[in-house]
């Protein structure tokens, strides 16, 4: 099955499937009401939102289609909201599809070929787009031209298409993977980075306005707390806490009432859940804290290992439970506190 397909399954998943519940890779059906359709609407990521603006103002004052983009950062930050707002913002119409979707130089070219003027298309993983489609990609951007081979065999004759001027943006959770040819090509390079718990307060006091959902400020703060730094977890957390207060207790949210069904979702204080706790859990127990190879370490947790990588490392690095070192994959002291294990000697400087 590819991995777009179990994505796509992923989503039809119940949803109280607990060791699914953090992982902000599984995208939510009822995403569309909430993503914010204006760049004013758009929480956080002030320096990437100012320098945006003033690209869109230029662009647009000189009549002349975006620059090409690429945004790259762990899934379920914003990435794709901000390809949409972006069009929107340009009032042209917006083209979504993702690397491993185009398989043959010919999807791309239809896709190409379909575009209106100023038209803006969107290639989520792009860091998974076939090296073949990749090469008729580079003239396409640079000078909208697409080579093409028409015919097979002695017949085949190459063709040259003029196409629209459009803008090419592109997401990726692998900026390290993206080929440099590629990465050359995008005119903008932005990492989007973790959300604080300020920021992501907002997501969820404006989400919950939108959803009709009653919550306290307190409320709010404590979901946002356990959301990983992530929106898409917040959006989901909060839902699942609705559930939770709707079902048992009368409908609104308070701080109890999130830390209540959060405790019951197996999420804890920190956003961390089962899968989270389990990596570390193998770094400390099965390997002594580390260092231990991505791959091996996937097999330890049951996972995939790009998974592990994608998903579930980047918050860990980010708060300090995990380090990747050349040798591999290390739990800090920290993480041996939060899994109330004495840290080994020597790795008290992690605490500080
Ligand atoms: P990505 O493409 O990076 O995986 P998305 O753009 O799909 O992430 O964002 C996931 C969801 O999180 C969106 O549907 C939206 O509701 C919410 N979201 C993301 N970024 C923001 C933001 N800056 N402000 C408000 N909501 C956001």
């Amino acid at each position: 099955m590819s991995r777009s397909e179990s994505k796509k399954n992923a989503q039809s998943e119940p949803s109280l499937d607990e060791d699914r519940v953090v992982n902000p890779a599984i995208v939510d059906d009822e995403e569309p009401t909430l993503r914010p359709q204006h760049l004013l609407e758009y929480v956080g990521q002030s320096a990437l939102k100012d320098s945006l603006s003033i690209t869109l103002q230029a662009a647009q004052k000189r009549k002349e289609a975006l620059e090409h983009i690429l945004f790259s950062g762990p899934p379920g930050l914003g990435k794709t909201t901000l390809a949409v707002i972006m069009a929107k913002e340009m009032g042209v119409n917006i083209k979504t599809t993702s690397g491993p979707v185009i398989e043959r130089a010919g999807d791309l070219a239809a896709l190409l070929t379909n575009l209106q003027p100023y038209d803006v298309l969107f290639i989520d993983e792009i860091h998974r787009l076939p090296r073949i489609v990749e090469e008729i990609l580079y003239p396409a951007m640079e000078d909208f031209e697409l080579d093409i081979m028409i015919g097979k065999g002695p017949t085949a004759r190459a063709i040259r298409l003029n196409l629209p001027p459009f803008t090419l943006v592109g997401a990726t959770t692998r900026a390290g993977k993206v080929s440099a040819p590629l990465r050359d090509r995008f005119g903008l390079s932005y990492r989007l980075e973790f959300y604080t718990k300020e920021e992501l307060t907002e997501i969820i006091k404006r989400s919950a306005q939108v959803l009709k959902i009653k919550i306290s400020p307190e409320g709010a703060a404590e979901i946002a707390r356990r959301s990983r730094g992530t929106p898409r977890l917040a959006n989901r957390l909060l839902k699942r806490v609705r559930d939770f207060a709707e079902v048992k207790r009368k409908g609104s949210i308070d701080q109890e009432v999130a830390d209540s069904a959060l405790k019951l979702l197996h999420v804890d204080e920190l956003g961390l859940d089962t899968m989270d706790r389990r990596i570390l859990s193998c770094i400390v127990e099965k390997f002594g804290g580390g260092p231990v190879g991505i791959e091996t370490l996937a097999i330890g947790v049951g996972e995939e290992a790009d998974t592990v990588e994608d998903v579930y490392e980047p918050y860990l690095v980010q708060i300090g439970f995990l380090q990747r070192t050349a040798a591999g994959r290390k739990a800090t002291a920290l993480a041996f506190q939060h899994l109330g294990l004495q840290p080994p000697r020597g790795s008290q400087q992690n605490l500080l």
